[in-house]
């Protein structure tokens, strides 16, 4: 049996167009890319078990550091044993710095050079991150790609504020650098801001590559600039990080966000999307958008997706999944998320293959046919 590598590296395999694939080789197994990483908020990939997860085909998970050291706390977890025990799941996890959801989230924010001071959500206590606790709350959770602490404008915004802000988050980038050490198995991505002005972009990117980093991150795109704008910017922005290391665009998206971002270069994403439409009645199919809180749905035998092999496709009609979900069962929830973040998976298994292939754009023509196709008629 080949041993398990001692550091985290990445290694392109494929290439088609912009479009890459490839391997990020850590101690705890490899993630293929272009990945997509299901979102465990609090410690769940909520309505659904992690072996569960991992049959969809995920590779890696996200956790969020607010949540986390808001409840249970980065200290008790650590005691516990570390995220992956204390969740059971014992492959990859990336975390976020916890700098976007004390933006969106918490109350009485207060930003300083120094790091942001604010109350909790849940209860109002008072915490501050900075980019060295950042670190140390990462590191206490046991996560595998450790992302630097940065602060993300809203957009719009003026041009010098999004400058303000993006050099903030480089000081913060060198300080976040600095307080991670090294920790040979575990690895830190910087984060490229700059909003959606290409000057900014690139100085941000020089930036960052000049204190050196593992991996590379797009920020602060998918706050609400739209498609058009975002695509915008990944016409350039992964062009300006190493091709020798991986690239993640952090919050997106919808399929076609995430195809779109792949053939642009992007290796990694994660979204809440398919786990949280699956828990309101949305399901995500090669058909388009399908939602089973319609009527047309009440006597419909069909599955889902007659050519979807999971388990919520497999075993359940349409019938069935509107009944639960107006009776408001918990097999709801996990049935549709089960079902969206197979199909998630599906995109990207597709997107590998037909990168190795060099069949890209054909593989791309028929995601966006099917999708124009849109359901199947009703019964
Ligand atoms: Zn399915």
């Amino acid at each position: 049996m080949r041993g398990r590598p001692v550091r985290v590296s990445y290694q392109k395999t494929g290439q088609d167009g912009q479009a890459r694939t490839g391997v990020i080789s850590t101690p705890r197994g490899e993630i293929r890319t272009p990945a997509f990483m299901p979102v465990g908020t609090a410690g769940t990939v909520k309505a659904m078990m992690p072996e569960s997860v991992r049959e969809t085909g995920a590779d890696i998970l996200l956790g969020n550091t607010y949540h986390l050291m808001l409840r249970p706390g980065a200290e008790r977890v650590a005691r516990l044993g570390g995220l992956h025990g204390f969740m059971n799941w014992d492959r990859p996890i990336l975390t976020d710095s916890g700098g976007f959801q004390v933006m969106s989230l918490a109350g009485l924010r207060k930003l300083t050079e120094e790091g942001v001071t604010f109350k909790s959500h849940i209860d109002g206590s008072k915490h501050e991150l900075t980019p060295e606790r950042s670190m140390e709350i990462q590191r206490l959770l046991g996560s595998d790609i450790v992302m630097c602490f940065d602060e993300c404008p809203a957009l719009p915004a003026s041009d010098e504020a999004v400058a303000e802000s993006m050099r903030l988050s480089m000081r913060w980038a060198a300080r976040s650098k600095e307080a991670f050490g090294d920790r040979p198995g575990h690895a830190l991505f910087g984060i490229q801001q700059g909003g959606v002005t290409r000057d900014l972009r690139a100085e941000s990117a020089e930036k960052l590559v000049e204190i050196g980093f593992d991996g590379y991150a797009v920020g602060g795109l998918a706050v609400g600039e739209g498609q058009e704008a975002m695509f915008g910017v990944l016409d350039y922005a992964p062009g300006m990080l190493p091709e020798d290391k991986p690239r993640y665009l952090m919050g997106v998206g919808k399929p076609d966000d995430i195809v779109g971002a792949v053939k642009r270069g992007i290796d990694m994403m994660d979204c809440v999307l398919p786990s949280r439409s699956g828990r309101t009645g949305q399901a995500w199919t090669r058909r388009g958008q399908v939602n089973i809180k319609n009527a047309r749905h009440m006597d419909d035998p069909r599955p889902l997706d007659e050519d979807c092999t999971c388990p919520a496709c497999r075993n359940y009609s349409r019938a069935y999944l509107h009944h639960v979900f107006r009776s408001q069962e918990i097999i709801s929830s996990m049935l549709l998320t089960w079902h969206n973040l197979h199909y998630y998976q599906q995109i990207m298994e597709g997107m590998r293959g037909a990168i190795a292939a060099g069949t890209f754009a054909a593989w791309e023509d028929e995601f966006h046919a099917g999708r124009a196709e849109g359901d199947i008629e009703p019964v």
